[in-house]
């Protein structure tokens, strides 16, 4: 190239040599062919950048699905660091029926939507973040050499990004046995350090498969010792059988040793006989609800509270309609929360590690938000020094500029000369 700008230069001289002076007519051609020139590498400078690797230009850096602690962790992270980001939420949380939050440090006995309104709040001063309460209908790859993704919301909106953050959570598939569902997070409870303190030394029910018993057990012996397992028909000799090989053949002694009995009658029904939520020691942390048991033969039971072994599955739709890899209920994420998905990551609850709670929802939408930003600055420095190296024609640009301008200064004096 730089060969055939030379050439061109020659041919201009030439003609300006032939004629003597710059005529007005030399002069426009002159003008022309600074301009074509000017064109020519105009052109090449922007194929280079067309060659370079493009980051997408999206409406956010990041779009966060979820607004419980992983992804308000996930929006802190990334507002620190100046990333723009979109965060929805259709608030439904999966901590929402709980009197209050355990086991947080600096906010033990916090209210949940307490918790997630100071976060917003003070997140919200970020220029960079942004929140709708609304509900993510679908998230769409789209092609390029990095990655990105439209969002479509329930109303059909879209939305684009350059990474997506999944914290949609997981949801309790609960029994239909009444009063369960209306009753669950207020003294009946999930896990042992969420709410087992504030029923400690109280009679407490495990429901669920027996199964889960003895790992059950082994959890809350702690706090209570008057136990019995309501296990609605589930000891059966093949669930004995499951047992014995999950948890050895002395299943019944470590049972025994801790006095649970088993009732294996089927459940009908729970009634609520006292609201801990109003009958408290404040002082103690203490919570006395109260609660019979219904069966469909039998003398009912009574007891202050209950833990239960029930399921879980994913709260949305989203990660298998993505079609993401799955670990049974989870999706499968890397340490670093990368789901198999390319630009995708996932936090909290619904996320391959098992562990459910509070303080991992939010280490893992925090570590979420460092893996993005930097997978981020990757791409743009990729693009930058794809950029840089194409730039060859920005260098030739500059010296084509610089061989054009010289021509026509000396041409110019040359001209000056002849007056
Ligand atoms: C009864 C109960 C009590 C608990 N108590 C405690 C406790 O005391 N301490 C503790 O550490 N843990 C507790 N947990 C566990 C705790 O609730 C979870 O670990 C935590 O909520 C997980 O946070 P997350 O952000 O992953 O999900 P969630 O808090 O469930 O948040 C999910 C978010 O995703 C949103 N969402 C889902 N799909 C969409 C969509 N398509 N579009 C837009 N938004 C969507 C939801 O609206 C919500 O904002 C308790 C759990 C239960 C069931």
């Amino acid at each position: 190239m730089q060969g055939m700008l030379i050439a061109r230069n020659h041919q201009n001289n030439a003609e300006i040599a032939t004629t003597g002076c710059p005529t007005p007519s030399n002069r426009s051609k002159l003008q022309y062919g600074f301009q074509s020139r000017y064109s020519r590498f105009r052109l090449l400078f922007l194929l280079s950048f067309a060659a370079a690797e493009a980051i997408p230009q999206t409406d956010y850096d990041v779009i966060i699905v979820g607004g419980g602690p992983a992804g308000l962790s996930a929006i802190s992270g990334v507002s620190r660091v100046r990333r723009t980001a979109l965060l929805f939420d259709n608030q439904h949380y999966r901590n929402g029926v709980t009197r209050e939050m355990h086991d947080v440090i600096g906010n033990d006995g916090t209210p949940p939507d307490v918790f997630r309104g100071l976060a917003r709040s003070q997140i919200e001063k970020y220029d960079t973040a942004h929140f709708v309460n609304e509900t993510v209908a679908s998230i769409v790859p789209i092609e390029g050499d990095f990655s990105s993704f439209t969002v479509t919301d329930g109303t059909g909106k879209n939305y684009t990004a350059r990474k997506i953050v999944l914290g949609t959570g997981l949801k309790d598939d609960l029994p239909a046995t009444p009063g369960l569902r209306e009753n669950f997070g207020k003294g009946i409870y999930w896990c042992p350090w969420c709410d087992g303190y504030e029923h400690r030394d109280q009679p407490i029910g495990i429901l669920g498969s027996l199964v889960d018993v003895v790992g059950t057990t082994l959890e809350i012996h702690t706090q209570q010792s008057d136990i019995v397992a309501f296990v609605n028909g589930t000891d059966t000799p093949d669930v004995e059988a499951t047992l014995a090989s999950n948890r050895g053949d002395n299943w019944r002694d470590q049972l025994n040793a801790w006095n649970v009995t088993i009732d294996n009658r089927t459940i009908s029904s729970i009634d609520r006989l006292q609201d801990g939520g109003k009958n408290r020691d404040e002082e103690h942390d203490r919570q006395f609800d109260k609660f019979r048991i219904n069966f469909t033969t039998g003398k009912p039971v009574e007891r202050n509270a209950f833990i239960t072994n029930f399921g879980t599955s994913q709260a949305s739709s989203l990660p298998t309609d993505m079609g993401l890899e799955m670990e049974g209920i989870y999706v499968k994420t890397a340490a670093s929360t990368r789901t198999s998905l390319t630009g995708v990551f996932a936090a909290g609850d619904m996320k391959s590690d098992g562990a459910t709670n509070v303080p991992n929802a939010m280490f893992s939408g925090k570590r979420a938000a460092v893996y993005l930003h930097v997978e981020l600055s990757k791409e743009e420095t990729t693009s930058k020094i794809s950029k840089r190296s194409n730039l060859s024609a920005r260098e030739l640009e500059k010296e084509a500029m610089r061989a054009i301008g010289d021509d026509l200064a000396s041409e110019w004096e040359r001209a000056q000369a002849f007056q």
